[in-house]
């Protein structure tokens, strides 16, 4: 055999005139495995003379990107030739024609998997060689698939509590769907699924049933950028992580046309689903939508104007819609779609059923830190997400609009603002006092209060701007 990992011709021609059947088997055989060592052997079963081609590292570069091969291609080059299986290591270069070795070599028996070519293109290989043999993968799980693996699994070390922090986020979905192991497939496995996410904020899992199996992709955080980037964002923002639905194509590797359902526990975003749609995938089927978010709206948009059909397999729609006739500024003293936590919003409703303003001084059940004439202070019963301290300054009166705070009400509550820094040693915060509308305020409640928040270690969200129906997962208490 040479050795320069050019075709060696004149080895082919002799082994033609001796009548010797001609193999030819392809592949990067990148972190060679024993799934390799299968196919290269059942290859030359298959044959007298096994040519083995092997992708040069440019070519690779070209097809996976940055960072693969792993292993360089005189290494790939040498173990295959240790290997002593095959008759002659040819390196293709990135540059080569399309079939370009196939047509040169003509050999008798091609052997590909599945996977590497579809039926139409078996049709045309067959004007180049006499039969091509289609052998099932040698292996579970491919090279990248190995790669991937391993980074993921690095990854999750990165962040402290990774699996503890995205599993308690899949209990809560899983209360939020109602789940049951007992739902019609793929859902049970493909919540549980989710927990294959790095991303802890909100992990999502896509499906789809192909090449007879179902097959399953969880989101993955993008740990390139700085990780506050990926904690602090509000949204789903592309960047910072990789889509389940996009990680659900990538295990299925080299399909160019998808037309089986995708079942996602999350609607698709507009980018997802416009590769979906590139795809040919005409129906979705999603557990949960954030309706009102843009990419939400903008994916909707998407399907409807091609015609894909979107299915909500939770039949959580007439709820909401009962719930969407509801006019919530009807209310008192409270805003419901503005409470954050079920616990919040059934003592709310509970006070709001009774003619109580839940700020009243007299109702409140928290301690009331001191007064003033015009105002009370205490602490939140339902502190906002990462705040360290936080104080309420309530108006002791029933002044809802702020309109009808008087100059001295004013005058008083920057004294409680300077009064409340000195003696609970707040060296520096934001005082919030929201108003009007509370669709736009982000308020709860309707009587006039200010927040005093001292953050932690941590950003503070201290929502302003409000929602219009209730959060999900949220239910009125009427019957209280
Ligand atoms: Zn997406």
């Amino acid at each position: 055999m040479k050795d320069n990992g050019k075709l060696d011709k004149l080895a082919l021609i002799k082994a033609r005139s001796e009548d010797k059947k001609i193999g030819l088997v392809q592949g990067s055989w990148d972190l060679f495995h024993l799934g390799h060592l299968k196919y290269i052997k059942k290859a030359k079963e298959l044959c007298d003379y096994l040519i083995v081609a092997m992708d040069s590292d440019e070519k690779i570069k070209k097809r996976k990107g940055n960072g693969r091969p792993i292993i360089p291609e005189d290494e790939r080059y040498n173990f295959i030739k240790l290997l002593e299986i095959a008759d002659d290591i040819v390196i293709k270069d990135a540059n080569e024609e399309k079939w370009g070795l196939i047509k040169e070599v003509r050999p008798d028996v091609l052997i590909a998997i599945k996977e590497n070519y579809n039926a139409l293109q078996i049709m045309n290989l067959e004007e180049y060689c006499e039969e091509v043999a289609i052998l099932p993968r040698q292996s579970e799980s491919s090279t990248s698939d190995k790669i991937r693996k391993i980074t993921i699994a690095e990854q999750r070390n990165r962040i402290d509590d990774l699996d503890k922090k995205v599993d308690e986020k899949v209990e809560e979905f899983k209360k939020r769907i109602d789940f049951n192991n007992k739902m019609d497939a793929p859902l049970p496995q493909l919540v549980n699924y989710m927990k294959k996410s790095t991303d802890w904020i909100t992990p999502v899992s896509a499906a789809c049933y192909y090449n007879s199996e179902w097959h399953f992709g969880a989101n993955q955080s993008n740990f390139n950028i700085p990780k506050s980037d990926v904690e602090n964002r509000t949204e789903l923002y592309y960047a910072t992580v990789e889509h389940a639905e996009i990680n659900l194509l990538k295990n299925l590797e080299n399909v160019e046309k998808l037309d089986s359902p995708i079942y996602t526990t999350l609607f698709p975003c507009d980018k997802c689903m416009k590769v979906l749609i590139d795809k040919g995938v005409k129906k979705v089927y999603y557990l949960e939508d954030h309706p009102n978010r843009n990419w939400s709206k903008r994916s909707h948009a998407l399907a409807d104007e091609k015609g894909i059909e979107t299915i909500c397999l939770l039949n959580k729609k007439e709820e909401t819609e009962i719930q969407e006739n509801i006019d919530y500024h009807g209310f008192k003293y409270i805003y419901p779609p503005n409470a954050r936590k079920q616990e919040q919003l059934d003592i709310m409703m509970d006070m709001e059923n009774n003619d109580r303003d839940p700020l009243d001084p007299n109702y409140i059940e928290q301690e009331i830190l001191f007064t003033t004439d015009y105002w009370y202070i205490s602490k939140n019963r339902f502190p906002h997400q990462d705040t360290g301290e936080q104080y309420l300054i309530v108006a002791k009166e029933p002044v809802y609009d702020i309109h009808d705070m008087s100059e001295k009400m004013w005058i008083e509550l920057k004294s409680i603002w300077i009064t409340l820094t000195e003696k609970y040693n707040i060296p520096g915060g934001a005082l919030c006092f929201r108003f009007g509308n509370q669709e736009l305020s982000g308020a709860s409640l309707k009587r006039l209060h200010a927040h005093l928040v001292m953050p932690t270690d941590d950003k503070v969200r201290f929502p302003i701007g409000g929602h219009k129906t209730l959060k999900k997962g949220l239910h009125l208490n009427k019957e209280n």
